[in-house]
């Protein structure tokens, strides 16, 4: 198999690319080695720059027809609840949906313009060479001009272009504002305005427990 550009991975970022690349009239092939989707979703929410990229791409309707588009009630980084209140000019939007749909939408509009997806194709070897690069996918060999890698986050493309991802050691943080260090609470976003719901708190090493909580950060 020969291609000018293979993606590997079909998750939303390699199923985007594909797409991206079609309207600009390159032949891409998606490589995934999943043979089906599996309906299982990491995420489940997209917020502001998403959202918008989505509507400049012409594809945020598609997501609409399924979930309301409209302004966050709950947002978090790494479950520390963000109040959005304070960034309100912003306009940020966003839309409660599923990864597994996400992906959904994401597959249609890249089979609509074309892009051949390939599944069952587990990328293990890869080669660079003066003019392409070389992938073997269980024993067969895949040549391309460039191939991008969108295969998550313990990326397998990653690691054979010998390109690092070195981080940092987790450490014990401190948060001031907190009763309880290290403790997350999270509401479901229709109780977000009542204080007297029911909190999911999580505290470092402990199993969640549900929780009354009288006030703020307590
Ligand atoms: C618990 C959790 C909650 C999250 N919540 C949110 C959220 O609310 N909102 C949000 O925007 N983001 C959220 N995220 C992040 C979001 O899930 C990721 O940003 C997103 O999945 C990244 O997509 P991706 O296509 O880059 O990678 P992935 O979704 O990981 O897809 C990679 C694809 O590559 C395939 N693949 C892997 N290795 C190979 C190989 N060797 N050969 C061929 N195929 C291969 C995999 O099967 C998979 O289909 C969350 C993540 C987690 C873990």
């Amino acid at each position: 198999m020969t291609s000018d550009v293979v993606i590997v991975g079909a998750g939303p970022t390699g199923l985007l690319l594909a797409s991206e690349l079609a309207l600009a009239g390159v032949d891409p092939i998606v490589l995934e080695r999943l043979p089906e989707p599996t309906g299982l979703s990491k995420a489940m929410a997209l917020l502001g720059r998403s959202v918008d990229m989505l509507e400049r791409r012409g594809l945020l309707d598609r997501f609409a027809e399924r979930a309301p588009v409209g302004p966050p009630v709950f947002a978090h980084f790494a479950m520390l609840p963000l109040d959005l209140a304070v960034v309100a000019e912003l306009g940020l939007r966003g839309i409660l949906l599923p990864q597994a749909q996400t992906e959904e939408i994401l597959l249609e509009r890249a089979l609509e313009l074309g892009v051949k997806i390939r599944r069952n194709q587990e990328v293990d070897g890869l080669a660079q060479e003066q003019d392409g690069v070389t992938l073997t996918v269980g024993g067969q060999r895949v040549r391309a001009r460039f191939v991008v890698g969108c295969d998550g986050g313990s990326s397998t493309v990653r690691k054979l272009a010998g390109i690092g991802f070195p981080g940092i050691p987790l450490a014990p943080a401190t948060t001031s504002g907190l009763h309880r260090a290290g403790w997350h609470r999270r509401r479901r976003p229709s109780q977000a305005a009542d204080r007297r719901a029911p909190a999911l708190l999580r505290e470092r090493n402990h199993a969640p427990e549900r929780r009354i909580l009288p006030g703020d950060h307590q």
